[in-house]
């Protein structure tokens, strides 16, 4: 079987170097333990953070050792009561050809709901996040115009069309070219731009006008949420998912440089972990699988082919080749 290692850690923007392919053989299944052939993998930003040596939310990943992640999979071989061989399996052993693992590690999924590849992305923590984040962090209303930043990527093209379906006044998207800022529009978001064209804060304010914004949605940082915070209205808040625009650099970021008017608008602005919102993942699972049904909400996906071509579209997801979630199909 082969697996990516981590060959070094990147400093800065990540290169193909850091990585490693390596062969090794398949261990002998325990007691309790199936064996997976994985079809197909997630690469995530978070990866970006595991990558350094620091203590966070997820252990970072270790030299010369397999990278993990999200995978989804066929159980080839099993010693665990409650999986069988031809189960389709969610687990968190991407990264490798064949994972071997504990049965109560892997969940089955329903593949006659949708592909397997979804649950890595819009039915998996991706739709949660966006749900959880819109919904529970930010405290979306009905009524509310909302914000989201890297809006074409898997969790921000969710969170514009799950305010639409729940019934935000407008929504509003940015993205880094004019190809994503068209889709987002197809999407039915109401308003959208691309962050190159000119400042955020300009472009914002434009798209919002009189009206303002009352939630943002996070995924981006720096000058994204300096805008956010000039642009949103009285009691807005603010959900603070990610800050991609700050993973791979290595100057220190500026902050928001007006975060004091958070004072006078009595801004909320709160960070989350979606893993922290497990408890409302049936919740989500019954709405999202309504608005996909409906035809509400969709999902875009963007696969590479291939073990091998993985460093390289976690690579490039950071650099924005996606439209919606990053995929990677193996076997
Ligand atoms: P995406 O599918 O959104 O992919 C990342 C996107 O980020 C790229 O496509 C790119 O699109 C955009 N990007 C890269 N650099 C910049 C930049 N400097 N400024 C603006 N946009 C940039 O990934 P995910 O949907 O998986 O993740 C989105 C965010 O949510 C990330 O910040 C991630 O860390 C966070 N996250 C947080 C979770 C949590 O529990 N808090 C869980 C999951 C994700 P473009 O072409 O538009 O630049």
């Amino acid at each position: 079987s082969r697996e990516i290692h981590l060959a070094s850690r990147p400093e800065g923007w990540p290169v193909d170097g850091n990585f490693r392919l390596t062969e090794v053989p398949v261990p002998e299944l325990q007691d309790g333990q199936v064996l997976v052939r994985n079809t197909a993998m997630s690469v995530d930003p978070y990866m970006r953070g595991r990558m350094n040596d620091v203590k966070s939310y997820v252990p970072p990943f270790q030299l010369d050792q397999p990278l993990d992640g999200g995978a989804v999979g066929e159980v080839i071989e099993s010693r665990s009561d409650a999986l069988k061989p031809g189960d389709t399996v969610l687990h968190g052993l991407g990264w490798r050809d064949y994972a071997v693992l504990d049965g109560a590690r892997a969940r089955r999924i329903d593949t006659s709901l949708a592909p397997a590849s979804a649950y890595l992305g819009a039915l998996g923590l991706t739709g949660l996040t966006a749900y959880a984040g819109l919904t529970k962090v930010a405290e979306f209303k009905e009524g509310d115009t909302v914000f989201v930043s890297g809006a074409a990527g898997a969790v921000g093209s969710l969170v514009g069309q799950i305010a639409k379906a729940l019934g935000a006044r407008r929504v509003i998207g940015s993205a880094g070219s004019a190809e994503k800022v068209e889709r987002l529009l197809e999407l039915g978001f109401d308003a959208a731009f691309n962050y190159h064209d000119g400042p955020v804060k300009e472009q914002l304010a434009q798209a919002a006008g009189a009206e303002g914004i009352d939630v943002y949605f996070d995924n981006v940082g720096g000058d994204h949420l300096e805008a956010a915070i000039s642009v949103l209205n009285k009691f807005g808040r603010i959900a603070m998912c990610g800050a991609i625009s700050q993973y791979n650099t290595t100057e220190k970021p500026t902050g928001p440089r007006n975060l004091a008017l958070a004072i006078g608008k009595e801004l909320t602005l709160r960070g989350f972990i979606a893993s922290s919102y497990n408890q409302y993942a049936d919740e989500f699972a019954a709405l999202m699988a309504g608005w996909l049904r409906d035809g509400q909400v969709s999902y875009d996906e963007t696969f590479v082919d291939g073990l091998e071509n993985a460093p390289q579209a976690f690579i490039d997801l950071m650099k924005g080749a996606n439209k919606g979630k990053m995929v990677v199909r193996l076997g």
